[in-house]
């Protein structure tokens, strides 16, 4: 008997591989009803993201969340042994979260819009719910994060994933040529590097001859950046960096979709810049060109941290509700499916 669901399961991942849902479905459910130890948690786990294609996100929720109580060590199931999270157990996560339901923009009331199992990512964070999922507000096209922990800033600043310390070299050129514009834009020499992760983006302003400080949550890589850059790295949440010194040019790289407030930050952040100073911003773009291309492989949708998804059209909002003009907009050469923004103050 065993044999026989074997065989179903290999048709339904086969239908999968060939992009026919719907009958790789009927066959996932049939596993799925059977509670077959071995078999049922994987085709939950399946069903979670079909039903997301589906875009029956209380559905995909239930399967994704199914998956795991069935087999709390899942991850073994899903991921390569080298994963970081290969050991996993559903079991350990037990950190109480916020679940939101107003958009971070406007306050209406967003609608569910998708679920992910985060964990299959390589930059999951313990104490993050594998399970995300994503709402969206129509009125400001903007997708955010239902459920996040509520101990969000204290699971940052205590994890240091080796991923995001990783210098990737072969962006330096591209940053290089971001600096170059930049300076089409802003003249002064006075940097603010928010969120300065593994220095990337401060080693190219050093070359620059940018007089450059760091903002960084986690202290791990700030001391490291600090060192290696011999540059000030603040090791804090940039809500909580106090200065008197106003800025040519502020640094927003891939930070504001880290945020659960992200028009505080973006008001501080104008509060910081010189009368014609210039922000420089990236995050991410859901409706990018790549995520067009990619929908739900699109690693994006996945990654724990990351509580808000911005159009172009909703980040144009947030910016023009903070007080900023958009001046630029560009495709990132250094992340598929990010935008690369140069604003002034309004
Ligand atoms: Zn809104």
């Amino acid at each position: 008997m065993n044999n026989s669901y074997e065989d179903v399961f290999t048709e339904a991942e086969q239908l999968l591989k060939n992009n026919q849902d719907h009958d790789a479905e009927e066959k996932y459910l049939l596993l799925h009803d059977k509670a077959h130890k071995e078999l049922s948690p994987i085709a939950s786990f399946r069903l979670g993201e079909i039903y997301n294609r589906k875009k029956l996100v209380k559905e995909s929720s239930q399967f994704h969340t199914n998956a795991f109580l069935q087999d709390p060590l899942l991850a073994n199931k899903l991921i390569p042994e080298t994963h970081p999270m290969y050991h996993f157990n559903y079991l350990s996560f037990k950190e109480p979260e916020h679940k939101v339901t107003a958009c971070p923009l406007c306050s209406l009331q967003g609608e569910l819009h998708s679920c992910y199992n985060s964990l299959t990512n390589v930059d999951f964070v313990q104490g993050f719910n594998p399970v995300r999922i994503w709402m969206q507000c129509r009125s400001c096209n903007h997708i955010f994060a239902h459920n996040y922990p509520i101990k969000l800033n204290k699971i940052l600043t205590n994890s240091s994933p080796e991923l995001y310390f990783q210098k990737r070299v072969e962006t330096l050129p591209i940053i290089g040529d971001i600096f170059s514009n930049i300076k089409r834009f802003s003249k002064g020499s006075k940097l603010l590097d928010i969120g300065t992760g593994a220095g990337e983006m401060a080693a190219v302003a050093k070359e620059f001859l940018y007089s450059i400080t760091g903002v960084e949550i986690r202290p791990v890589y700030a001391k490291h950046v600090s060192d290696t850059l011999e540059i000030p790295i603040v090791k804090t949440d940039f809500m909580h960096y106090e200065t008197n010194e106003l800025y040519d040019v502020i640094i927003l790289g891939d930070v504001i979709e880290h945020t659960p407030e992200p028009l505080k930050v973006l008001k501080k952040v104008r509060t910081l810049l010189k009368k014609d100073g210039i922000l420089w911003i990236s995050t991410p773009n859901f409706e990018s060109g790549y995520t067009a291309i990619m929908k739900d492989k699109d690693a994006m949708w996945r990654v724990c941290e990351h509580v808000n998804y911005f159009s172009y059209t909703s980040l144009l909002k947030a910016l023009e509700i903070s007080g900023f003009v958009c001046m630029e907009y560009s495709a990132s050469k250094r992340f598929y499916g990010s935008m690369e923004l140069i604003v002034a103050k309004q």
